[in-house]
This record gives C-alpha cells, sequence and structure tokens, in this order.
C-alpha cells in the first residue's frame, strides 16, 4: 500500500470567509503540518501544531508515501500515482486505487480523470504488436446502503455472487475498443451519479469504475485489473448520533465499510491469514482485486486546508496513518 496526502487549495468561500490555512507542507523536512486553533478556557487563543511525517524520515508517529501540497496538479498525480499501476496489470496483477476523504475534500475531483489517464496509456501499450489480443472492459458501479447497483445500466441492482473459486462476481461490463469509447462510457456512469442529486448524494455512496484487461480468445481470461473508487465522505461515518433515523442507518454503513476497508489493508499489508473481506459489502466486491501476489493498492487521503475542517482533516491524517502503520506502537 502506498498512501498519498493531497491538500487542495482554499475555495472561494472559505477565503471570504477569511479561513487560515491550516496546513503546512514541508517538503524540505518531508513534513505535514496541521495548526489547529484552539481556544483555553480563559478564552486565550492559541495553535495547537500537529506534526506528520513521510516515510522513511521518520518511524513515528506518522507515515505516508507522499504529501502532494496544492501546486501539485491531477497530471502530476496521476503520473506519479497511478502510472506505475498499469505496468502492473499487464503483468497479471491488480491495481487499486481510492480516495478517502470528508465531502468536499476533493476525491472527485481527484478520482475523476484518472481512469481516462489510464485508459490512454493501456490502450497505447495494448496497439504493440506483442500485446494484441487483450481487451480492455469497464464497469462501473455504486454502493449504497450496502447494496451494489449498475451505472451502466439505469442503476439496476446487482447481486453479489461468488464463484466456485471465491471470486466476486458482480461485474457487468462493456468491452471499449478506444479512448472515445471509455469516454463515452464513463461519462454515462458519471451523469448516472449525478442525475440524483449531485454531491449530496455522492458523499453517501462508494462509487467504483473497473478495468479488467481480458484475452479476446475463448475462453476469455482476465489478465489483470485496475479499479478507481470514490469512496462515500469520511464525515458521514460519524454522522450516526443524526435525528433521523435513515441518516442513521446510512451512517452507521458508511462507517463500517471505511472501518473494514481499513481492516483488510492492514491485515494485507500484515500478511495476516484471516483477510476480513466480509465485513462490508465494500470490502467483499474489492476482495478480488486485493489478493493475490501481484496486487498494489494506492490511498490519496484528500485533505481540506481551511481551519473549519481541521477536525475533519486530522481525522483523514490518523486514518491514512492506520492504513500505512502495520508496526505501530500502541500510544
Ligand atoms: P469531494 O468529491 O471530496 O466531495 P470534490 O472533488 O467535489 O470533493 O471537490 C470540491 C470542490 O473543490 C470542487 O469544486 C473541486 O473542483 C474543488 N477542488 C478539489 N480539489 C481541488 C484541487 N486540487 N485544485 C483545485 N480545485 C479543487
Ligand atoms: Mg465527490
Amino acid at each position: 500500500i502506498r498512501v498519498i496526502v493531497r491538500k487542495r487549495p482554499l475555495n472561494k468561500k472559505e477565503l471570504e470567509r477569511n479561513e487560515a490555512d491550516v496546513l503546512e507542507c514541508d517538503a524540505q523536512a518531508s513534513c505535514l503540518y496541521v495548526n489547529e486553533p484552539k481556544v483555553k478556557v480563559d478564552l486565550t487563543k492559541y495553535t495547537e501544531r500537529h506534526t506528520f511525517r513521510q516515510a522513511p524520515e521518520c518511524r513515528m508517529p506518522c507515515r505516508f508515501d507522499d504529501v502532494f501540497d496544492e501546486q501539485v496538479d491531477n497530471s502530476q498525480l496521476y503520473e506519479q500515482a497511478v502510472q506505475p499501476l498499469v505496468g502492473t496489470i499487464f503483468r497479471g496483477g491488480k491495481g487499486t486505487c481510492f480516495a478517502y476523504g470528508q465531502t468536499g475534500s476533493g476525491k472527485t475531483f481527484t478520482m475523476s480523470p484518472l481512469p481516462l489517464r489510464a485508459a490512454a496509456d493501456i490502450f497505447s501499450i495494448v496497439a504493440q504488436p506483442s500485446y494484441s489480443g487483450l481487451a480492455l472492459h469497464v464497469s462501473c458501479y455504486e454502493i449504497y446502503g450496502g447494496k451494489v447497483f449498475d451505472l451502466l445500466n439505469g442503476r439496476k441492482k446487482l447481486e453479489v455472487r461468488e464463484d466456485g473459486r471465491r471470486r466476486v462476481q458482480v461485474r457487468h461490463c462493456f468491452a471499449c475498443f478506444s479512448l472515445l469509447d471509455c469516454r463515452r462510457i464513463s461519462g454515462a456512469a458519471a451523469r448516472s451519479t449525478g442525475s440524483t442529486g449531485a454531491n449530496d448524494e455522492s458523499s453517501r455512496s462508494h462509487s467504483i469504475l473497473c478495468f479488467a484487461l481480458r484475452t479476446t480468445g475463448e475462453p476469455q481470461k482476465i489478465v489483470g485489473k485496475l479499479s478507481f473508487i470514490d469512496l462515500a465522505g469520511s464525515e458521514r461515518g460519524a454522522d450516526t448520533y443524526d435525528n433521523d433515523k435513515q441518516t442513521r442507518l446510512e451512517g452507521a454503513e458508511i462507517n463500517k465499510s471505511l472501518l473494514a476497508l481499513k481492516e483488510c489493508i492492514r491485515a494485507l499489508d500484515a500478511d495476516a491469514r484471516h483477510i476480513p473481506f466480509r465485513g462490508s459489502k465494500l470490502t467483499e466486491v474489492l476482495r478480488d482485486s486485493f489478493v493475490g501476489k501481484n496486487a498494489r493498492t494506492v490511498m490519496i487521503a484528500n485533505v481540506s486546508p481551511n481551519s473549519g475542517s481541521c477536525e475533519h482533516t486530522l481525522n483523514t491524517l490518523r486514518y491514512a496513518d492506520r492504513v500505512k502503520g502495520k508496526a505501530r506502537r500502541r500510544i
């Protein structure tokens, strides 16, 4: 697992409110500081500084592989985080890239251009004579309230089944023959998510786009897979105290899946014998992408820089740290 932290710039509203940027990235020292504004009991203000360090400079207390500040654009992010995974799928491997963070922290901004960039690279490799006989298939679905919906088929509910080899089969996919195909299909999926109500809806569901590289001859075999996951807003998990029953149930479900995801990655990273995939629908669906010798995962922890989001930002960084730290001492 590689963990990358990405900071977005302050937005117009935050600038208008004169909110401070509490995230300080110090590339030289490989440090990320969160300067949390606090108030003492006597109402004097002070700043609590939380330090997060990048690996390998420091083993404690926190380790991230990369910290990208607001200067880093989507292109650079693609090249550093995702491009290395493309080669993996041609070698029979699986790549998974997911974005974690509170709503508004930049998950969709980060994730949405990645599949097309990857597809362009995949097509250019498939065009080489030594790779002819391979085709790219794409599927898109959404997990909401523990159920899986097909974004390429009118949000039809999909059943999750395990085949004889314990591979979870939920896929309903389309073959893509060109980048244009791919753009059309992922565009349709994006509209299908958006149609029911913009960011509010998307913050309550996990959306997954999956590329499968298959052989074209019969029987078709999957050579490799590359998945992109835009997770539900991490703050949703904390909504469990909401008075509204529906929201409470949703929050509990999201909480469960984000915790299960963390536990699975930690267990995989530690080579544990038992991996708790059954902890949630999300992890059940991802099982196939996570197991196997050649499986690689990149987590992008998206964080908002404004002082009002400080608590969520700290929660995201701690989650990312726990995903990463298998041998972490108890404090
Ligand atoms: P999320 O999917 O986490 O809820 P979004 O991706 O929708 O968040 O981002 C919220 C807003 O912030 C969007 O308007 C988006 O364009 C903007 N934004 C996010 N990240 C960046 C960035 N790195 N640079 C510029 N704008 C960004
Ligand atoms: Mg989003």
